[in-house]
């Protein structure tokens, strides 16, 4: 079987039958992972290794603080304006999809106002705007993007930047819960990075934000411990129990992308054949469209409709059936979604497209 679940989605196999053989006693220490005090130096040998693999994976440069903290990427949507609007200011946000909207929301319930300084709505979230259509509130104190619209397909083909109108430069804050360590980044470019864990990372519930050091003194007083990025970093991420076993997983994640794919360069490669395979299936086709632009189309995520959607449940029965998971598409927008993550393989992807070829020439 194949999973394209969008979210909690598929693991890398060899890292599931890693941690099944060490569930019940890890490494002859005669417990599971899921037992050791959090505070024990094997426990902290596991989390640190974890932040290494990651801040070598990455990049990461040494300014940046790694948080493996929790709460959903919903959670940062609140905890991204209490850390940095202390000093004043107007969160400014890229709206490009339901997550971005999702982010505007939630600033403007919290702190009564985000300003949208760039959208995709005029396009039905298909192209995202490009760099020279960016309007900045003058009191813009984070610029905010989704650099992969989970449920649209659509992803950033640039990092903007974040220049007010009177010169001065603001950090970039981007969610990149769908498509972190698809590929290479540079860190630097950005002043939070936050992405819930459970397509590229690991279990669902943690949560891994990269912040600039310096931001850690821009935060509002009044918020809660667990959201504050400075705490957090401080208590090197346990100010409380840490979702311990979900890092340990994203551990072996880490350790899976360094030594078994070779790095991100690698792992960029294949996911550009994955991506592109698909979308030359459904650029090829008469039965199948995605209504992205080429050049926003998401390698993580591939949206796409028959042309007679009375086709739809046919269509998911049958790849159900031939073993293609979870092609169903997110329930506010219908149709389909592929979600090729990291740990999809390739052949995955060729087995989908066979499906599909063979699905249009007997229904199409
Ligand atoms: N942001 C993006 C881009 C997502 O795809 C998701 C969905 O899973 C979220 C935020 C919300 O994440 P969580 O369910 O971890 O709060």
């Amino acid at each position: 079987h194949f999973n394209f679940c969008a979210g909690p989605a598929a693991l890398p196999t060899v890292v599931l039958e890693r941690a099944q053989q060490e569930m019940l006693d890890y490494q002859g220490h005669g417990l599971s992972v899921m037992e050791m005090s959090h505070r024990s130096s094997e426990y902290v040998a596991i989390a640190e290794k974890a932040e290494a693999d990651l801040r070598s994976l990455l990049a990461v440069p040494d300014n940046y603080r790694i948080l493996f903290t929790q709460g959903g990427a919903t959670q940062q949507f609140a905890a991204v304006p209490y850390n940095l609007l202390g000093n004043g200011g107007t969160g400014n946000y890229f709206e490009t999809g339901i997550w971005g909207k999702k982010a505007i929301k939630e600033a403007r319930h919290l702190f009564g106002a985000a300003h949208v300084a760039a959208s995709s709505v005029d396009s039905g979230n298909t192209e995202i705007p490009r760099e020279e259509a960016i309007q900045l509130s003058e009191d813009a104190a984070f610029l905010h993007i989704t650099t992969n619209e989970t449920i649209g397909g659509l992803a950033f083909d640039y990092t903007p930047c974040a220049v007010r109108p009177d010169g001065v430069e603001i950090p970039l804050v981007a969610d990149m819960s769908s498509d972190i360590l698809s590929g290479p980044l540079d860190v630097s470019r950005y002043g939070v990075i936050y992405a819930g864990a459970q397509k590229n990372i690991g279990p669902a519930g943690l949560v891994l934000v990269i912040v600039r050091d310096d931001l850690l003194d821009r935060a509002r007083s009044d918020m809660p411990t667990l959201f504050s990025y400075r705490e957090l970093a401080e208590a090197g991420s346990m100010i409380n129990t840490p979702a311990t076993y979900s890092w340990y997983l994203a551990g072996l994640v880490f350790e899976w992308l360094r030594q078994d794919i070779g790095g991100l360069e690698a792992m960029a490669a294949i996911n550009a054949r994955k991506a592109a395979k698909l979308y030359a299936t459904i650029d090829a086709s008469k039965l199948f469209s995605n209504p992205v632009a080429e050049r926003n189309r998401s390698r993580m995520n591939v949206p796409f409709v028959l042309a007679d959607d009375r086709l739809d449940a046919d269509f998911l029965r049958e790849a159900d059936e031939a073993g293609l998971l979870n092609l169903k598409g997110h329930r506010s927008v219908g149709g389909m979604r592929a979600s090729l993550y990291n740990a999809v393989p390739e052949e995955a992807v060729d087995a989908l497209v066979t499906f599909m070829n063979d699905f249009e020439q007997r229904r199409g």
